[in-house]
């Protein structure tokens, strides 16, 4: 049985290569060797190791779909500003309502008030 796949940082084992392009890439900001996908237990071409670098992993996940870290910023984006909007809409709803319950009660005592001098005239 094959063991679930690693991520790991740098390629240890022969042949310290992406099994897809051949490289073992770095990052160039800081010169240290990037994240690679680790295949434990699995060899090919008698005794080298299966590793799949960041770059060759990013295409695979771009190729099952995945949403490219552009469009989960324009996601993200879009979010904070309904977010944003649906907050206002809130408050402006709030506000509306505490309004309208004002103007409700001022009915209602206008109303009760009429209502009174009807009673006290009739007395
Ligand atoms: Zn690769």
């Amino acid at each position: 049985m094959i063991a679930p796949l690693e991520l790991v940082k740098g390629m240890e084992l022969t042949p310290q290569a992406c099994v897809l392009c051949g490289n073992n890439p770095i990052d160039e900001n800081t010169g240290e060797q990037q994240d690679a996908v680790f295949a434990p237990g699995v060899d090919v071409d008698w005794g080298s190791s299966v590793y799949i670098c960041k770059s060759c992993g990013e295409l695979i996940a771009d190729l099952f779909g995945r949403v490219t870290k552009e469009g989960f910023d324009r996601l993200t984006t879009k979010y904070e500003k309904l977010k944003g909007e649906h907050e206002k809409l809130q408050d402006q709803h709030e506000r509306a309502k505490a309004l309208l319950d004002r103007i409700r009660d001022g009915r209602a005592a206008v109303r009760e008030n009429k209502a009174q001098t009807k009673r006290e005239k009739v007395k």
